[in-house]
Formats: structure tokens, C-alpha cells, sequence
């Protein structure tokens, strides 16, 4: 055992649908503009240049059924619906062909959004983090284990606040798809068991606030709902 000068801190880990026992998360990835109907909405027109990325902290996650405190810092906090991928195996320059075979399970997750943070920053050319990378930004529902030989190409995925639906897309949509997405990545990166890709949001996407009730899911992979609180 490593001698630690104060106590490590937690592992986060997101829920298993079925089950008891948590995934363990090491890193978060994100896919920025994926779905061409956001990037219009975000004031850019969707081509098929290579996709970006932007990550989070992996204590970023919190489960679904949570209330959620309003996000510190910020008078525009977004939602932004996404499919979650899980890495199960170490992927490094695999293919496209090969790359949902390093997935252990998929979920329903948001990429929580301080839009004046991001538009900032992305306006100036200075870094995402302050917008994307903040505490409890990567909600994650319960992760459902893959099947074998499944391709997520298809499916409802939305979002709703107070019952009324925002975000309302497909799957299909996807200007990268999550083959490409996982290929890409393990180019630039060690993909490691543990890490989660969320791969891009639907149009739709909008503000929150203190009170809310949210409910969201990706037809066949997960659903999630929160309720968001005072700011802490
Ligand atoms: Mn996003």
C-alpha cells in the first residue's frame, strides 16, 4: 500500500443498470459540434472536417436521481444531452472497424454547459475549461453493457425540462460516428478501461435553473433525471 501524505481521493465511478457493483471513470472525452442541427444553432455550418475534442475531470460525474446544485460561477448553465460510451479495454490506434469492441456499455449522459464561460472562451481562443470542465458537469445514468456486434447508429435521443421536450434528435444525426469518434481518439490517446466518450448533442440545446426537473435518454442505451437545485 502507498503511503499518502493525506487521504487519496474517491474514485468516481458511475451507476450499472442491474446491478450494484459501479464503473470506474479515469478520464472524460467529449466530442464537440456532432450533430449538424447544433452546429447551426451554435453559428457554424457543419462540415465534415475532423472532430474536436475537449475533456472533463472524471469526478465530473453524478448520478442519476440526483438533485444537482446549480453550477457556481455562471448565469447560463446548458443542457446538452448525450450518448455515452464506456471503454472496457485499452485501445490504442485501433480502427474504426474494430472500435466498438473496446466498449464495455453505453448510457444516457449530459454535457452540462456554463455558455457564457464557453462562448468566451471560444470567442477569444482561449481554452474550454472554465465553459466544459467544472465540478458535477458530466452526469452519467446507469451504464448498460453492450452486446455483442451492437452499433448505436439509431435512436431517439432527447431531452426534456419540466415535461416539455428541448432536445429531440437521433442518433443518425451524428456528423462522426462513434466508431470514428473511438478510432480518432485512440490515436491521440491511450484509451484506457475506465474512460468515457460523450459523443456529441442534438439542437435543441438551453438553459436551466434552480427548480428544474430533467429527464433524458437515448432510446435503447439509458435514460437519466435530475432535479437541479440552489446554487451551492
Ligand atoms: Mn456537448
Amino acid at each position: 500500500m502507498t503511503d499518502f501524505v493525506i487521504d487519496p481521493p474517491t474514485v468516481p465511478s458511475v451507476a450499472v443498470a442491474g446491478s450494484a457493483a459501479r464503473f470506474p471513470v479515469r478520464r472524460i472525452f467529449c466530442v464537440g459540434r456532432n450533430y449538424a442541427a447544433h452546429t447551426r444553432e451554435m453559428g457554424f455550418e457543419p462540415e465534415r472536417e475532423p472532430p474536436f475534442f475537449f475533456t472533463k475531470p472524471a469526478d465530473a460525474v453524478i448520478d442519476s436521481g440526483r438533485v444537482m446544485a446549480y453550477s457556481r460561477d455562471t448565469t447560463e448553465l446548458h443542457h446538452e444531452i448525450e450518448l455515452v460510451a464506456a471503454i472496457g479495454r485499452e485501445a490504442i490506434d485501433v480502427s474504426a472497424a474494430d472500435a466498438l469492441s473496446y466498449v464495455w456499455g453505453y448510457a444516457a449522459g449530459i454535457d452540462f454547459t456554463r455558455r457564457d464561460h464557453q462562448i468566451k472562451a471560444r470567442d477569444s481562443g482561449r481554452p474550454w475549461d472554465l465553459g466544459k470542465g467544472f465540478d458535477e458537469s458530466a452526469p452519467c445514468g446507469p451504464l448498460r453493457p453492450a452486446k455483442p456486434g451492437e452499433v448505436p447508429a439509431t435512436g431517439r435521443i432527447w431531452l426534456s425540462v419540466n415535461g416539455v421536450v428541448k432536445q429531440d434528435g437521433d442518433l443518425s444525426e451524428m456528423i462522426w460516428k462513434l466508431p470514428e469518434i473511438i478510432a480518432i481518439l485512440s490515436r491521440a490517446f491511450e484509451l484506457k478501461p475506465g474512460d468515457l466518450i460523450y459523443s456529441g448533442t442534438p439542437a435543441g440545446i438551453g438553459p436551466v435553473k434552480p427548480g428544474d426537473v430533467i429527464a433524458a435518454g437515448v432510446e435503447g442505451y439509458g435514460e437519466l433525471g435530475l432535479t437541479i437545485g440552489p446554487a451551492k
